[in-house]
């Protein structure tokens, strides 16, 4: 299988081959197809699975493909949740990376540093907002996060949220997201807390395993 084959638009295309990447990953080809259908996955997948690029390309495309943005304030239309500024950093780059031939713009956020250039990407809007819990909570309480545009939800690595003591703060974040919407759930493990936080999300979810 080649990435040609995942039906991915030209722009997208162009960029995984930028990167470098002839065939796609087990996770991408599983996981891809469904996604740009809509559906809601459910992936069991550690990071350094091409697990990334599963749910942006899917996201890219369907942003891509919507309605054209306002020029000011856009809103968010899909929120990636990851436990780990390290992490955050690494996703925001592969949105960089996977989207630098579209038009669609993105931001990131987590604790441990100043307020003020996140605060002004939130003012500006953004497409995509990447985010960890604690910070993303902060911002909303203090008004600069609307939802109301939301089309796609990611929780990734849902397993080290709760290792970490981080997923009482995703349920809350979740509370506040849009019951219509698409939801693509990340784990490398499924313990039953797990297990039971993606029944509760997921509607008729593919379940890809790699
Ligand atoms: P991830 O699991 O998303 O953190 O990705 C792990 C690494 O694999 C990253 O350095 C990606 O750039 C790389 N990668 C992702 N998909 C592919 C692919 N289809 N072919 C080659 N490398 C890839």
């Amino acid at each position: 299988m080649t990435f040609d084959d995942l039906k991915l638009a030209e722009p997208l295309l162009r960029a995984v081959k930028a990167e470098g990447y002839t065939t796609p990953t087990p996770i991408q080809q599983q996981a891809i197809p469904p996604a740009l259908e809509g559906r809601d996955v459910l992936g069991c997948a550690q990071t350094g699975t091409g697990k990334t690029a599963a749910f942006a390309l899917p996201i890219l495309q369907r942003l891509a493909a919507g309605n054209p943005p306002p020029a000011h304030g856009r809103p968010i239309r899909a929120l990636i949740l990851t436990p780990t500024r390290e992490l955050a950093s690494q996703i925001v780059e592969s949105f960089q990376a996977y989207g630098r031939f579209t038009k669609l713009t993105w931001a990131v956020i987590f604790g441990g540093v100043g307020q003020n250039a996140q605060e002004q990407a939130l003012r500006r809007g953004v497409d995509v907002l990447v985010a960890t819990p604690g910070r993303l909570l902060d911002l909303m309480s203090q008004k600069l996060v609307s939802y109301k545009a939301l089309e796609v939800f990611v929780l990734d690595e849902a397993d080290r949220m709760l290792d970490m003591g981080f997923i009482h703060d995703v349920k809350r974040v979740i509370a506040s997201l849009p019951q219509k919407r698409q939801t693509l759930f990340f784990s490398a493990t499924m313990p039953p807390e797990i297990q039971a936080l993606s029944k509760s999300l997921l509607k008729d979810p593919v379940r890809v395993e790699v």
